[in-house]
């Protein structure tokens, strides 16, 4: 019986409502061993400064390599992470590891970690950011936290006091995703953040269709007047990279700059992911 010779042959023989379940229910049973047993990693993707084409900063991306079913992208089991409350020690193992690893970038580059909303609200998320500063002596200034719209909007009250602390200590934010979240741009006012990274959807149109173009310059034009800096994600082409230059984009990153890869030590000592660090015309 397929069912329960187990999940190898779930994808032959349940209809697809019953597989996306018990996808579900198997990523939530495996995440704790997974967790336990350290399969996860994280890779780290390049973002440079536009006029000068020089790496600023690296974005930690999670990977979660499984024994038997290869390489499992965030974007699968993040969600399971958040409603079983698996992303606590997640979240809390990846920052930490991020902070580590900053000793091996150059020093001049930061760090940029995601951070799950649910683990944003946790009780005591501050003190676990302030500890981990500590025990890793990472510079504040060279950790960024990426956290979307919806984490702060669930309690604008609180989300604002969590940014103050943060930011308080040296640390710099930037809200990730920006322009598929809320349209509610009032909480902007409230918020203390450095940066407003522009979604990937906006910078894949920007070369057809006029009304990204549009929603992309906005974003850059408000940036401006909060006095905060816009980064694109997702650049894929040269020509983006020029139209993003050309509406005062600051920072770029996406597969045509670097593909996030894992630190390896090569002979010439640490290879950091590949960077194309030509600057754009
Ligand atoms: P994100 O933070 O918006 O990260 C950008 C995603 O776009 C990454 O996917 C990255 O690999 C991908 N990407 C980068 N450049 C390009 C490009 O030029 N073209 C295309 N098509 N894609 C590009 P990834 O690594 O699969 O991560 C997906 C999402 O999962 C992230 O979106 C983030 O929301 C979440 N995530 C990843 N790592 C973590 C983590 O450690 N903690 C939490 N809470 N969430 C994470
Ligand atoms: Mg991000
Ligand atoms: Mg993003
Ligand atoms: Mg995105």
């Amino acid at each position: 019986n397929a069912r329960a010779s187990g999940i190898g042959d779930w994808a032959v023989f349940q209809p697809e409502m019953g597989r996306v379940a018990d996808h579900r229910q198997w990523v939530e049973s495996e995440l704790h061993v997974a967790f336990e047993r350290g399969d996860f990693d994280l890779h780290y993707q390049p973002q440079l400064d536009l006029p000068t084409g020089r790496v600023v900063g690296y974005e930690a991306l999670i990977r979660w390599h499984h024994p038997e079913r290869g390489t499992i992208p965030p974007g699968e089991f993040i969600s399971v992470a958040e409603e079983t409350g698996m992303i606590a020690p997640i979240g809390e193992w990846v920052l930490r590891k991020a902070c580590t690893d900053a000793r091996l970038l150059p020093e001049d580059c930061f760090v940029a970690v995601n951070i799950s909303p649910v683990q944003f609200m946790t009780r005591d998320f501050v003190g676990i950011v302030e500890r981990i500063i500590k025990e890793t002596g990472i510079a504040p200034k060279r950790l960024e936290l990426e956290l979307t719209e919806s984490a702060m909007m669930q309690d604008r009250d609180r989300a604002a006091q969590i940014l103050k602390q943060l930011t308080a200590m040296g640390i710099s934010v930037a809200v990730d995703d920006f322009g598929t979240g809320y349209s509610n741009l009032a909480y902007l006012i409230d918020f203390s953040f450095h940066k407003l990274k522009i979604d990937r959807s906006f910078v894949s149109r920007m070369e057809t269709d006029s009304n990204s173009g549009a929603v992309v310059s906005t974003i850059v034009g408000l940036s401006r007047a909060l006095g905060v800096r816009t980064i694109a994600e997702g650049v894929e082409t040269e020509n983006q990279a020029t139209l993003l230059r050309a509406a005062g984009c600051q920072v770029v990153q996406g597969y045509f700059f670097g593909r996030p890869a894992p630190l390896v030590l090569g002979d010439a000592g640490l290879v950091v992911p590949a960077d194309r660090t030509a600057s754009v015309h």
